[in-house]
């Protein structure tokens, strides 16, 4: 029987390949390769039929050394401990190399919001909330959003912290709406980044941005303004794919007029299904779900979920592809990279490619610190000459050492908490 993707295991590989060339020494291997806490709770909660269900609940935090941890919580249903240690892991990587003050954590609870009512989904937030009230906070672990979970979601597990604490921490929670401590563009920045990034890899192969197509794996945030920067700076975006809650399957849609961010928000439920009549209406072709991979595109953007790209598929990616970006976290397998960098592929490297939801979390608590609102240009002007100068930083790592994107990255990101921890004392 073939080996069970795990995420974490992949983690540590990733670590592991990097170790050597930056001759860390064991306890600094030992101690940046696992999480450094890891919170886990049961959290019993009344359903609307009078019963009790009992979740499960994870907080890891991976690595504190360059500032408090910071990541998402996921509402999963196929959640897992090592999915959330390997989410923590790579949010160390992503703050270090994006260079912002912040650790690595991550969240989850295995559930799917998407059949439980609202006031269930409040009460679950609360229950985790009280379970994290001690061990999170700005100066601590500062949770966000992530996979199913939104703005909602973490008002209600603010609100839960502040009423256990007595007073207000705005700073504590990021990813909340406009108006209750949100940013102005933090709703956008993952994909925005994502395409900061496209902008500067297709410059480094001379490909104008006006002449780039793409395909995006995925439906929601990221894909979606992924989707629309995209289109903004004059690309074409002509294959979406998403998972379909109804029929159980993903489908990929594509239209070679390219497809509009208003018609797609207009078509997709919050959940990222896209309403198949809908679709029809737009006039976009319904194909197999992983036929988003095989289509004859500048850039491919794997933006939905963990271990998509493997050696069984990236044999079906088109010549065509100069530019892979990773919207997800971990979308491509170890065994899939090799092949990708023998293609000669441009990979973006997920921890660099997505950072930009991150380092606008880091905006907005710096915001909320000061009780003091940027608009929505500054937001995304700061936004995007963060990830510029991360993407040449490790592009120019890359070039130095002449090693694949994702091995750049890491060279930057561990060197920089593996000196934190050296210059704390601790290794
Ligand atoms: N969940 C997002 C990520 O994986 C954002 C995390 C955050 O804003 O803290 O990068």
């Amino acid at each position: 029987m073939a080996k069970e993707f795990n995420a974490f295991e992949m983690a540590q590989g990733q670590f592991d390949r990097i170790a050597k060339p930056l001759k860390l020494d064991a306890a600094t291997r030992e101690l940046l390769r696992n999480p450094m806490r890891e919170f886990h709770f049961t959290l019993p909660v009344k359903m609307d039929d009078g019963t009790i269900k009992v979740f499960k609940g994870f907080r890891i935090q991976h690595n504190d050394a360059r500032g408090p941890c910071k990541g998402g919580i996921r509402f999963h249903p196929e959640e897992t401990v090592d999915t959330i240690r390997a989410l923590a892991t790579w949010m160390t990587w992503k703050c270090a190399v994006v260079d912002i003050p912040l650790g690595g954590g991550k969240g989850g609870i295995i559930c799917d919001p998407r059949t439980m009512s609202m006031r269930e989904q409040e009460a679950l937030c609360r229950a985790y909330a009280q379970k994290i009230a001690f061990f999170v906070g700005h100066e601590q672990d500062i949770p966000a959003p992530d996979v199913m979970t939104n703005g909602q979601h973490m008002v209600w597990m603010l609100d839960e912290f502040e009423k256990i604490h007595n007073a207000k921490y705005p700073g504590t929670i990021t990813g909340k709406p406009v108006g209750l401590g949100g940013s102005l563009g933090r709703t956008e920045a993952t994909g925005y980044g994502v395409v900061y990034c496209i902008r500067e890899a297709l410059k480094e192969h001379g490909i104008p941005f006006k002449k780039a197509t793409a395909a995006i794996q995925g439906s929601g945030n990221v894909a979606q303004y992924t989707l629309d920067q995209f289109n903004q700076l004059g690309g074409k975006v002509i294959a979406i794919a998403c998972w379909d809650n109804n029929d159980k399957k993903p489908y990929t849609y594509r239209s070679k007029d390219g497809i509009k961010l208003k018609d797609l928000l207009d078509s997709v439920d919050k959940f990222g299904t896209i309403d198949q009549k809908k679709a029809k209406k737009l006039g976009w072709e319904k194909l197999d779900g992983n036929a988003w991979l095989e289509q004859e595109v500048t850039v491919l953007v794997p933006a939905a979920k963990e271990g998509v790209l493997t050696k069984d598929n990236v044999g079906k990616i088109k010549k065509s592809v100069k530019v892979i970006a990773e919207g997800a976290n971990g979308p491509t397998t170890p065994e899939a990279d090799e092949i990708i960098f023998k293609k000669g592929i441009h990979l973006i490297p997920d921890f660099l490619c997505n950072a930009g939801g991150v380092t606008c979390s880091y905006f907005e608590q710096v915001q909320c610190n000061m009780n003091y609102f940027w608009d929505k240009d500054e937001v995304l002007d700061k936004l995007d000459r963060k990830m510029t100068i991360a993407y040449q930083g490790v592009l120019e790592m890359a070039k130095k050492e002449k090693v694949y994107m994702r091995d750049a990255a890491y060279m930057i990101a561990v060197k920089r908490v593996a000196d934190a921890a050296k210059l704390r004392g601790w290794v």
